[in-house]
């Protein structure tokens, strides 16, 4: 598909112009013939490069930018200033204020193509980078076997959730969960067996849980849930829900008596504690000990204590 240049100029005769040249380049092109109209058009249709001019009615070029700028949509689209000659100021002002180049008009039309192909050029490396920085941020949060959210990035979401919790006056549960004698089904039915073990679970727990709930893989067979805005009883009702799903879940084929169970510990501090929040991993951890102590299979809940 071609690439798509918003022509915001308020001339029809430059405009038309500016149009017919692009176009017999290979560009489709829109008009917009004010500011507001530009604004518009950005938003529905994203175009590739804004050739936008200053003096326009309802909103000039400058405004435009700004608006452009402020919307996280939007931002990234290069703007290309249509300036009149020896207005120096306004070139300036246009570049300080994020505006790409500028073209004076009236325009060379071979500089105008050379100034649209060398934005759109850096466009799509600032896209590219863009993508790959995307990608790298999802990799360096999350853990590559279950593509749950790795422990790194649960301590720094878990720290938010405490903050907006206590602001809020929210209750805030966590719930740790570890796989019952993960080693002997390893050990049993090899490592690749235990991996999609592991993966299934995740995926068991994704399906079961709210989008606001946090999931991340915790360490080797251990997971842990953050539940916003949940008391301890609503932890525990997600937890045994979990806990019944792996032990209904026939894992291994051809071994239909071979069953995983989990053990599972659950925190809460309801909203008017004013308790330390940040020890609710503790308690859960020291929760899913009692748990493993009392014969696995199980949860254990521990109430967040003044
Ligand atoms: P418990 O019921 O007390 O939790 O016993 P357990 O065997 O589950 O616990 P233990 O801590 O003794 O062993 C954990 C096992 O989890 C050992 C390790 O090989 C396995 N494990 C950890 N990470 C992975 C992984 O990524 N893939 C596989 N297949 N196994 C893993
Ligand atoms: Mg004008
Ligand atoms: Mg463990
Ligand atoms: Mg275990």
């Amino acid at each position: 598909m071609s690439e798509q240049i918003l022509i915001a100029e308020d001339d029809t005769n430059i405009a038309e112009l500016v149009k017919i040249i692009l176009e017999a380049k290979g560009y489709s092109t829109v008009w917009a013939k004010d500011g507001r109209e530009a604004l518009k058009i950005a938003e529905d249709s994203i175009p590739d490069l804004i050739l936008l001019d200053v003096m326009m009615p309802k909103l000039n070029g400058y405004e435009v930018l700004k608006l452009l700028k402020e919307n996280e949509g939007l931002q990234h689209i290069p703007v290309i200033f249509l300036t009149v000659k020896g207005e120096t100021d306004s070139k300036v002002v246009g570049l300080r204020m994020g505006g790409h180049d500028y073209i004076t008009k009236p325009f060379d039309l071979d500089e105008l193509i050379a100034r649209v192909e060398a934005a759109l050029r850096i466009k799509d490396e600032h896209d590219h980078l863009r993508e790959v920085n995307q990608r790298l941020s999802e990799l360096s949060m999350t853990d590559p076997l279950t593509s749950l959210y790795n422990r790194r990035y649960l301590m720094e979401r878990f720290h938010e959730e405490v903050e907006r919790a206590k602001r809020y006056k929210y209750p805030l549960a966590c719930i740790m969960l570890d796989i019952d004698d993960f080693k002997r089904i390893n050990d049993t039915y090899g490592h690749l067996q235990g991996d999609q073990i592991l993966q299934q679970i995740a995926t068991i727990m994704k399906n079961s849980n709210r989008v606001v709930d946090i999931i991340a893989r915790y360490g080797g067979e251990e997971f842990l849930l953050i539940l916003p805005q949940t008391d301890l009883g609503g932890a525990v009702v997600v937890g045994e829900r979990i806990n019944k799903l792996v032990a209904d879940t026939r894992f291994i084929r051809n071994e239909p008596d071979q069953v995983i169970t989990l053990s599972l510990g659950a925190s809460a501090y309801s909203s008017d504690d004013e308790g330390n929040k940040e020890d609710l991993l503790k308690m859960a951890d020291d929760a899913l000990l009692e748990a493993k102590r009392q014969g696995k299979n199980r949860l254990v809940s521990a109430l967040g204590k003044k």
